[in-house]
């Protein structure tokens, strides 16, 4: 196929070869060199929000999609658009993966980390399996999630028509990517979901060795207005938390997300429970996932920090022990079980049993809860409804934000090290983009988008 930009270049020396007035040439020329050099970047979804994330990025010769997410609480989401050449995928959460599957048809070139793949895989098949115990009529099945496994391509850098993917250490989760997209003459950075702090498995962005000053930013800003206390001190209060409820011979749930949630919150107790932080007690997993994902994370230490690779099986725990169903749990204990809204699964399950009963503790560690998730309500309401049944909480519900996202701190140290001359801000409610955005007006332009909005850069 022959991109449009070679017909322009080849209509512009035409009209040069018949020009004979040069100020009438520069002029149509410059006209159509801007014309080539066009860049458009369309909003597809997670603009004002989380979830649903989609950026597509448009040249004369290529169209990528950055991010290809679903919006979960969604019941009839619009389709995104399917007509890419390539879609890089920054991470294994479904808000920036889980609408792979409406391009098995289509079939574009897919773009991600090796981890990333593993683990968006294991999520797509979990999720068909989810829709057909729902009886739904799914128009997915797993070879629908084998094509997109054939597709994927888990390389750092890549070369399209006209352009260059390159892929950078993002933190958050393991296999996260920060992208950096080169095309005519222009460079676009994409944080995808990141963080600069260490946590106990990962290490953070290290936004030093991002390319400085893109012609666009585009970043997460999902705590734009906020700034964390310090992780030591949060990680401190968790086991006080922790503490506090053994004492009583209560039991303590803690919902978590399948992938990296799950390891990092296992490896933290393991390992506080190895070096005396906490009493011992009895501490269970229970998620297939989370347990197929652990086994990824033994066989691909390189993701991890030093410390982590140089352990024989860092995520066999010693403490932990996984079980199948919730009737195995033997009674005090801590458990840590998907969902990570509480919205579904042991998590639900445990939620409705344990969150009657004062001596219970529930330990919220994401930062981020939908509204109407029986989580949010049982820490704000002290009430949800489960089958009709109005569920008093009588339990302690804290939420302590361990999250894996940068705060306000952490994404002005990223604009101010990466100085950009525009910068978009999604992934957030609108509060928190514009709290950014005032803080950060002076460095850099800042946009706000709607949804479906068109930004020439
Ligand atoms: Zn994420």
């Amino acid at each position: 196929m022959e991109p449009k930009s070679a017909k322009l270049i080849e209509l512009s020396q035409i009209i040069v070869q018949s020009l004979s007035d040069y100020s009438i040439f520069k002029i149509i020329n410059d006209t159509l060199q801007k014309e080539l050099k066009k860049l458009n970047i369309k909003m597809h979804g997670g603009t004002q929000e989380i979830g649903g994330s989609c950026i597509g990025v448009e040249t004369e010769c290529c169209k990528i999609a950055l991010d290809y997410g679903i919006k979960i609480d969604e019941n009839n989401p619009k389709q995104l658009p399917t007509d890419f050449d390539a879609v890089v995928i920054s991470h294994a959460h479904l808000d920036h993966s889980g609408s792979l599957l409406n391009l098995s048809n289509a079939k574009p070139v897919i773009i991600g980390s090796k981890m990333t793949r593993d683990v968006t895989i294991e999520l797509l098949l979990d999720m068909i399996k989810i829709q057909n115990k729902k009886g739904k009529i799914y128009t997915h099945n797993n070879h629908h999630v084998e094509i997109i496994r054939r597709n994927w391509w888990s390389r750092n850098s890549t070369a399209l028509p006209g352009m260059s993917i390159k892929l950078y250490p993002a933190g958050h989760v393991a296999g996260a990517k920060i992208t950096h997209v080169q095309s005519e003459g222009k460079q676009i950075l994409y944080t995808g979901d990141f963080c600069v702090h260490n946590t106990e498995i990962l290490d953070g962005c290290n936004i030093k060795k991002l390319p400085k000053k893109p012609d666009l930013l585009i970043t997460e800003s999902t705590y734009g207005g906020k700034i964390r206390e310090d992780r030591n001190k949060l990680v401190e209060y968790f086991f006080d938390k922790l503490r506090n409820t053994i004492e009583k011979k209560g039991n303590i749930l803690i919902p978590t997300f399948a992938f990296h949630r799950s390891q990092e919150m296992c490896k933290r107790i393991d390992q506080a429970m190895k070096e005396g932080i906490i009493p011992r007690y009895k501490v269970y997993t229970i998620s297939n996932l989370a347990k197929k994902i652990t086994g990824f994370f033994n066989e691909n230490k390189e993701y991890f920090r030093t410390e982590i690779q140089l352990q024989e099986k860092p995520f066999k725990y010693k403490h932990v022990k996984h079980l199948y169903r919730t009737s195995q749990i033997k009674e005090p204990a801590i458990v840590i079980c998907t969902a990570g809204f509480g919205h579904a699964g042991a998590s639900l399950h445990l939620l409705t049993k344990w969150g009657t009963n004062s001596n219970n503790s529930i330990i919220v560690t994401s930062g981020y809860l939908p509204p109407e998730s029986p989580l949010n309500l049982a820490k704000q309401n002290k009430e949800f409804t489960y089958k009709k049944r109005m569920i008093q909480v009588e339990a302690e519900v804290e939420q302590i934000e361990l999250s894996g996202h940068a705060d306000q701190k952490e994404l002005i140290q990223l604009v101010n090290s990466v100085k950009p001359k525009k910068t978009i801000l999604i992934h957030g409610e609108l509060e928190q983009a514009k709290t950014l955005a005032k803080e950060i007006a002076e460095i850099s332009e800042v946009i706000i988008p709607e949804k479906n909005e068109i930004i020439n850069v």
